[in-house]
């Protein structure tokens, strides 16, 4: 029987990367609201410190785990310090990512393997590790953060639109491969939302009325309104969604 109960995380421990701010901070929010116990990382350990307090201040269990998501060798050690000095994990959700903006004829090669590191390679890195940990429990949820980029593009974002396809596709991947195994993995597929990552586009107010005029519900998203998607992907609500991108973009990828 469904009932409220069944969308609570209460007990379980979630790693959110990349949750120093924006969409990860405000689903580290969510999932600790819904009762989960949350890990949150950055590179920048006083914006870790920062935002680790600010939950905490609101009643929420949070630890911090300040590392770098696209160097796999930090990653195990961190992955296993959290298992072994914190307790297993329940939930990972990769949410990591940068932009980099610029014509794909003069796209510096640095660009794209930061790009590529930061927005795929970490997606491997992170969820292999963590995959290690919960297959031999024989349950565990990871959720992929993916974007509109993994369906649709945008002139000057070739390769952000690369990796978020890759994405998408990583995640049916490791659905069909660690689904036997008794691991669920989506993702969510946000669309435009205020957050540092946009600011050039927030800023930008032919930018801001194009979009509003192509987004069925008229606005900008708020970043918290991606929590309910990763709260219900997180939950034995979720227990039989396996593989499925949940696209939370106030319609954007049904409208030509
Ligand atoms: P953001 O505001 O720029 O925040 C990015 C977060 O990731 C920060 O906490 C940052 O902290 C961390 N981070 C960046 N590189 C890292 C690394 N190598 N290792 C560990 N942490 C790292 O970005 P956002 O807009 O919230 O985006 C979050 C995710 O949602 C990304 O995957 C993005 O592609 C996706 N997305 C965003 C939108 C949107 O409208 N904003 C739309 C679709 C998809 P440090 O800098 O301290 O490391």
């Amino acid at each position: 029987m469904i009932t409220a109960s069944t969308f609570r995380l209460d007990g379980r421990l979630a790693l959110i990367t990349g949750s120093s701010a924006g969409i990860g901070l405000a689903l580290a929010r969510g999932l600790g609201q819904a009762g989960a116990s949350v890990v949150l990382n950055g590179r920048n350990a006083q914006a870790l410190s920062t935002a680790a307090q600010m939950l905490r201040a609101e009643g929420l269990t949070v630890h911090e785990r300040a590392f770098d998501v696209t160097d796999a060798d930090q990653v195990k050690a961190q992955v296993d310090a959290i298992e072994s000095s914190i307790g297993p994990l329940d939930i990972l959700i990769n949410n990591a990512g940068i932009q980099r903006r610029g014509p794909l004829h003069e796209f510096a090669h640095s660009d794209w393997q930061d790009i590529m590191q930061t927005n795929l390679n970490s997606v491997f890195f992170v969820g292999q590790t963590v995959a290690q940990h919960m297959i031999p429990r024989g349950r565990g949820r990871i959720i992929n953060i993916c974007s509109v980029q993994s369906e649709l593009g945008r002139p000057g974002i070739s390769p952000y639109m690369a990796t978020k396809g890759a994405v998408k596709m990583l995640t049916k991947g490791m659905a069909i491969d660690w689904g036997p195994l008794g691991l669920n993995v989506n993702g969510i597929g946000p669309g435009y939302f205020k957050t540092e990552l946009n600011e050039k586009l927030v800023n930008d107010p032919t930018f801001s009325a194009w979009l509003t005029n192509r987004t069925p519900s008229r606005r900008w998203g708020e970043v918290d309104e991606l929590a309910g998607a990763a709260v219900f992907l997180a939950s034995d609500a979720a227990s039989f969604v396996n593989g499925h991108i949940l696209y939370v973009d106030g319609g954007v990828t049904a409208q030509l």
